[in-house]
């Protein structure tokens, strides 16, 4: 694999553009209180049901499963995170999983902590599944019209929620549902890939750099708590430890009460003493 490839510029103008624009929401003008509560309840929704619940734990890892309308619209939610649609996402993440921390990797922390964050996406990355790769890696997908369609139409879905927000709105919800928003769930999700390979503390044996953060798991809904996820990648549950506060876990322990969240699947005790680097699991 060769290490400093060439910028992939759209990539990285569009991301630039939207941290850039996001700038807007210091403007007193288009600040208020509706655009702000706007931005966080579509963050959880997009961010926290979409990528944690719905791309994440159901569809990379089948650590649940929703019934059919509900994966879908989760799903939905989860593309207008706009990083990339189900498909690609489950593919790349997949991918990770497979070579974690090292070559093979798409965002490896062993390069270091801006590279794992978000220099990465902004380069060209052999790592990065092509879509032979993606058809190999999340066949399960990738043979759904449905999560293709998603998947071949996040930008376009992105603009569409632009323009809804803006007859919500006006320009103050264009800029903190939409600008504000990806970028702080930008970072949210990165610090994921970055911090949490890098700072906190390991509890279970794993082959690669995983910790367990509790900032980045405030910051992310429960997925700084990522020791314990690389080495239970099946588990719906990442918060392992009484004082491990996962609220993505606490959602999915709802939605199975409705019986909209199935087959959950957790550690038993006697994994999580096996992987234990310490008598505590
Ligand atoms: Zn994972
Ligand atoms: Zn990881």
């Amino acid at each position: 694999m060769a290490h400093a490839k060439k910028i992939n510029w759209p990539i990285a103008i569009s991301i630039g553009a939207i941290h850039v624009i996001a700038l807007a929401a210091v403007i007193p003008a288009l600040f208020s209180w509706s655009s702000f509560f706007l931005m966080i309840g579509l963050s959880i929704a997009t961010c926290g049901i979409g990528i944690s619940l719905s791309f994440h734990r159901s569809l990379t890892h089948r650590g649940l499963r929703l019934i059919k309308p509900f994966n879908y619209i989760a799903a939905f939610l989860g593309t207008l995170a706009l990083q990339g649609g189900p498909v690609t996402w489950v593919a790349t993440h997949r991918q990770h999983h497979a070579a974690t921390d090292k070559e093979g990797d798409p965002h490896g922390a062993d390069r270091g902590f801006f590279w794992s964050h978000c220099e990465w996406l902004i380069r060209n990355n052999d790592a990065v599944p092509n879509d032979a790769e993606r058809a190999r890696l999340a066949p399960d997908l990738y043979n759904d019209p449905i999560m293709m369609f998603l998947d071949k139409n996040s930008v376009l879905l992105q603009i569409a929620l632009g323009v809804g927000l803006y007859f919500f709105g006006g320009l103050s919800a264009v800029i903190w549902g939409t600008f504000v928003r990806l970028t702080v769930m930008y970072h949210s999700t990165w610090l994921v890939n970055s911090a949490s390979h890098m700072f906190g503390y390991r509890t279970y044996k794993t082959n690669d750099l995983s910790r367990n953060n509790w900032w980045v798991a405030l910051l992310s809904w429960g997925e700084g708590w990522h020791n314990n996820h690389h080495a239970f990648q099946f588990s719906a549950r990442h918060g392992l430890r009484w004082f491990e506060f996962d609220p993505i876990w606490l959602a999915i322990r709802g939605l199975a009460v409705v019986r909209i969240a199935r087959d959950i699947k957790v550690p038993s005790l006697e994994m999580r003493q096996r992987l234990s680097l310490s008598s505590r699991a």
